[in-house]
């Protein structure tokens, strides 16, 4: 049996919402979760840590002494920690820090007209929740990817969530706790899926320990199903960043791609969870099959050989015969994959003619893994076709745009009957009224 099936579009002439139905997708079904979790969310909301506590226990097997971490656990996994992974950590940290700074936002001033300015102010969310995955596999990189643009956008208020470890006394993983304490993250929940999501969105009273948790005005991170559903439920009480579900993979490759890098890095991504996407288009059928070859190779060497072939077996996974490159970039743009990966000649000219991507890697020297640790840019990425209408996380997320309005006298007066003409057409006249009050009795207005 093959380890990925192969799609056939070549000669036929199809739409985006065609291609979009024809390139692989997930059996990722959120309603379901929904369905599945929205009690975790309700029992949370009303009862709040013995909730959260409860679903631990249910899901992760495990129950903490202590919702929150106390401070000497996070010192102490930050003193233990290996030094050659606490370099990694660093080395991450400074790169994003790097590419951050560069998005920070001074504040517009655009003068409309004489007297009359228009200010966009950006101002940073107060607090905010984050979460770290920690089920099949700890993710001591999201805790960067999540703090470092939060910290650089200037949100003052941190906490972060990551799910309870059997091994580790039900708290989370020692390199995650590691690398908040690197970060100054102090308050970390040891709580992970939709319970987690839901304990940041609502608060609680008692953490049990007597300690209030405040809820948050913001959660962001990425996850699994439930975590993605969870998201969902609790959008509108706070808000939520864009859903970061099981990681994606798509790489559009020509003659001149490396049949291994190809495999190598379709495999990297399996590797995260069976429902995870790798997708390979081509306008080769031989590359298609030195990278079916390469993979039947790579696979059994892989630690995660089981979960690696549930992910390429799945139908979210699949090689895509193209005619050409205009095809597959038609494909590749159809589809919106949260990470796509260019192997062509001419990669970068290729890449510029993308338009729906979390996240783009161009040529040989520039795979997925990077960006998942050390390339400097953010690996909180949309699926699920979610590129289409958002970016991966960044200090855009943690901020606010305020329009701040100040006009003079002389400005209102030359904007007056624009206001009343639209406010007549709107037959909203005392909207007129209020610009015109403004102005009674000539020569005395104030
Ligand atoms: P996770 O922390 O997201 O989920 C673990 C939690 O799921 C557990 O704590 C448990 O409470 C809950 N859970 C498990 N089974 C459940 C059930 N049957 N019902 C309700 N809740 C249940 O960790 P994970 O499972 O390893 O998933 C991490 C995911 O994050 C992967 O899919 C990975 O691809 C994805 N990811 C995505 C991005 C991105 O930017 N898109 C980045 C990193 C990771």
């Amino acid at each position: 049996m093959p380890l990925i099936s192969v799609t056939d579009l070549r000669g036929r002439d199809l739409s985006a919402a065609q291609l979009r139905a024809a390139v692989p997708r997930p059996e990722l079904d959120v309603d379901a979760a929904i369905a599945s979790v929205h009690p975790v969310v309700a029992a949370v909301r009303e009862r709040g840590a013995e909730a959260v506590l409860e679903a631990g226990e249910r899901f992760d097997g495990v129950r903490p002494e202590h919702l929150r971490v106390p401070a000497e656990v996070i010192e102490r996994a930050l003193a233990e920690l290996d030094p050659a992974i606490r370099r990694a950590l660093e080395t991450a940290i400074d790169r994003v820090r790097a590419v951050d700074a560069a998005q920070r936002r001074e504040d517009d001033v655009v003068e409309v007209i004489d007297g009359g300015i228009v200010r966009q102010r950006w101002i940073p969310v107060e607090r905010v929740g984050l979460y770290v995955p920690g089920g099949r596999a700890v993710l001591p990189s999201s805790v960067v990817m999540n703090v470092v643009p939060a910290q650089t956008a200037g949100v003052s208020q941190i906490v972060l969530a990551s799910p309870p470890q059997k091994d580790h006394g039900g708290y989370p993983h020692p390199t995650i706790l590691a690398a908040c304490a690197l970060l100054g993250v102090t308050d970390v929940i040891a709580a992970g899926g939709a319970q987690a999501i839901a304990l940041l969105a609502h608060g609680a009273d008692d953490l049990g320990d007597g300690t209030l948790l405040d809820p948050v005005d913001l959660v962001t991170g990425p996850g699994n199903v439930y975590v993605t559903a969870a998201k969902r439920l609790v959008r509108g009480t706070v808000g939520i960043d864009a859903e970061a579900g099981p990681t994606e993979i798509a790489i559009l490759a020509d003659e001149s791609a490396d049949p291994r890098f190809v495999a190598a890095d379709l495999i990297s991504q399996a590797e995260h969870d069976p429902l995870a996407a790798s997708v390979l288009v081509t306008d080769s059928p031989r590359l298609a099959a030195d990278t079916e070859a390469e993979l039947a190779v790579q696979v059994p060497q892989a630690r995660h050989a089981d979960r690696i072939r549930e992910a390429l077996g799945g139908r979210q996974s699949g090689v895509i015969l193209v005619d050409g490159l205009d095809q597959g970039l038609a494909v590749v743009n159809a589809y919106g994959a949260e990470h796509l990966e260019i192997h062509t000649v001419d990669a970068p000219a290729v890449a510029a003619r993308v338009t729906n991507a979390g996240a783009i890697f161009i040529g040989p020297h520039s795979p997925v893994s990077l960006g998942d640790y050390a390339a400097g840019s953010n690996h909180v990425l949309p699926t699920g076709g979610g590129s289409r209408f958002g970016g991966g996380l960044g200090v855009q997320s943690f901020l606010r745009g305020i329009h701040v309005i100040e006009y003079d006298e002389r400005a209102l007066d030359a904007s007056r009957e624009a206001a009343r003409t639209l406010a007549a057409a709107e037959d909203l006249p005392s909207h007129g009224r209020a610009v015109e009050i403004r102005f009674d009795g000539e020569g005395q207005s104030r």
